[in-house]
C-alpha cells in the first residue's frame, strides 16, 4: 500500500463523541439548553429566528427541517456563555446529491449569561412541564411558529386564523395529515395554546427526537500494521455487524473491491472506520479547531469560506453516517445519505446579538468508483 502521509487521523486528545438517546421530549425545550437530534428545534436565542430564505433548500427553495443542534459554549468570551449550532436538511431525497451542500444549513447562535431571555442561573430539576411558562421560554412566546417544523410561521390558515405555517407546502401536509379535521371558520377547533398544537409532531417531516448525549473518545493510537495485518482485520470488519452499523447500502463486494485497491482513497476509509470502531455506535465527532476524520481522501474542501465578519473559521464538529440508522429515513431507491457532515464555525464567535449566523457546512460522500 502507498504511504500514508496523507491520510488524516489525528489522535486528537480532546475529542467528544456523540451519542443519541431516547429521553421525553419535556428534557429537550430551550431553557434546557439541550444538545439534540430530530423533533423540533429548541431555539437558544428567542427572536429573531433564521429568516425563512436562510431556511430554504438551495436546490428546491422548499423549508428544510430541523436535523440537529449541539450546546456548545465557549468561554472565551461573554458573549458565549450560551452556545449553540444547529443544523437543517431538505427532506427531498432528490435534493441529496453526492459532495454537495446545497441541501444544508447551519447556523450559531450565542447569548451572554444576562440576556435578553433566560435567567442567568441555570436551569433546576424543580423547573418542569407544570412550571409557570415564564421560566420556561419559548419562541413561540416572541413570535408565531410553524406548527409542522418549529420555523417561523407567517402565514396563517385563511379559515380559522389560528394555525400558522412557514409554507404552503407544510400548510398543506397539516391539512391532509390533521387540519381539515379540527379546522373551523369560528377559530375553533386547535386549542389556543400553540404549545398543544405544536405537540402534534408529523413523522413524514420531523426526524425521530432523541438527545444527544458526549462523552471524551478513549482512543489509543495502536502500533503501525502491517498491510497483511490490516487486509485480515478489515475483512473481519467487513463481516462484522460495526461494519453493517456504518452502511448498510454499500455491498460487500463493493466494499471489498474498495479494500483491495491500493489508494488513498481506500486507505482514508480504513482509518475511518479503524477510528470509529471502538464505539460504533457514535454519531458525532465534536472536535473544535481539530481536523474533521473525512471518509474519503477526495472530495475534503480546498478552502473554507470566512465568516462574513472576515475572520477565518474552524472546523467544530461532523455528523457521522451512523446517525441515518436513527432517522428513519432507509427506504429502497432514493433517500437521505453522508458519508461525512464538517461543520465550520467562526474562529471569533463575532457578535451577532440575538441573530442567528450562518455558517459553512461540508457534505462528503463515499462516492463509489471502478
Ligand atoms: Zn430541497
Ligand atoms: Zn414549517
Ligand atoms: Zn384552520
Ligand atoms: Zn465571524
Amino acid at each position: 500500500m502507498a504511504a500514508s502521509s496523507k491520510v488524516k487521523t489525528r489522535v486528537g486528545e480532546n475529542i467528544e463523541l456523540g451519542f443519541v438517546e431516547e429521553v421525553d421530549s419535556e428534557c429537550l425545550l430551550s431553557y434546557q439548553f439541550p444538545s439534540k437530534v430530530g423533533g423540533l428545534p429548541a431555539w437558544l436565542s428567542l427572536k429573531p429566528l433564521p429568516c425563512l430564505d436562510e431556511l430554504q433548500c438551495r436546490k428546491c427553495d422548499e423549508p428544510t427541517v430541523f436535523l440537529l443542534q449541539v450546546y456548545a459554549p465557549r468561554d472565551h468570551s461573554e458573549l458565549t456563555f450560551h452556545r449553540t449550532i444547529f443544523i437543517f436538511i431538505c427532506r427531498n431525497p432528490a435534493c441529496c446529491q453526492p459532495n454537495n451542500n446545497d441541501n444544508l444549513r447551519v447556523f450559531r447562535s450565542h447569548l451572554a449569561r444576562i440576556n435578553d431571555f433566560y435567567s442567568p442561573e441555570p436551569p433546576t430539576d424543580a423547573v418542569t412541564a407544570s412550571t409557570s411558562a415564564d421560566k420556561r421560554p419559548h419562541a413561540r412566546d416572541y413570535q408565531t411558529l410553524c406548527v409542522i417544523c418549529g420555523a417561523p410561521g407567517p402565514k396563517t390558515c385563511s379559515r380559522c386564523h389560528k394555525t400558522s405555517y412557514c409554507s404552503k407546502l407544510h400548510q398543506t401536509i397539516d391539512w391532509k395529515a390533521i387540519h381539515k379535521t379540527i379546522c373551523k371558520d369560528d377559530g375553533g377547533g386547535d386549542t389556543a395554546s400553540g404549545e398543544t398544537v405544536l405537540t402534534f409532531k408529523h413523522p413524514n417531516v420531523l426526524f425521530p427526537e432523541f438527545e444527544l448525549v458526549t462523552e471524551k473518545e478513549d482512543f489509543q493510537a495502536t502500533k503501525v500494521k502491517s498491510n497483511e495485518d490490516k487486509m485480515k482485520e478489515y475483512r473481519e470488519f467487513l463481516s462484522s455487524d460495526s461494519a453493517k452499523d456504518i452502511d448498510d447500502s454499500l455491498n460487500p463486494e463493493e466494499l471489498d473491491k474498495m479494500a483491495t485497491k491500493s489508494s488513498e482513497d481506500d486507505e482514508q476509509f480504513q482509518a475511518f472506520k479503524d477510528r470509529i470502531r471502538h464505539e460504533p455506535e457514535q454519531v458525532l465527532r465534536f472536535d473544535r479547531g481539530g481536523e474533521p476524520l473525512w471518509i474519503s481522501a477526495s472530495n475534503t474542501p480546498s478552502e473554507i469560506p470566512t465568516c462574513s465578519c472576515g475572520s477565518s473559521r474552524q472546523f467544530e464538529f461532523q455528523v457521522l453516517p451512523q446517525l441515518l440508522c436513527q432517522l428513519d429515513v432507509d427506504s429502497v431507491g432514493e433517500s437521505l445519505d453522508w458519508g461525512v457532515m464538517a461543520v465550520y464555525t467562526c474562529s471569533q464567535d463575532c457578535d451577532i446579538g440575538n441573530k442567528y449566523q450562518e455558517e459553512f457546512i461540508w457534505k462528503q460522500d463515499l462516492v463509489k468508483t471502478d
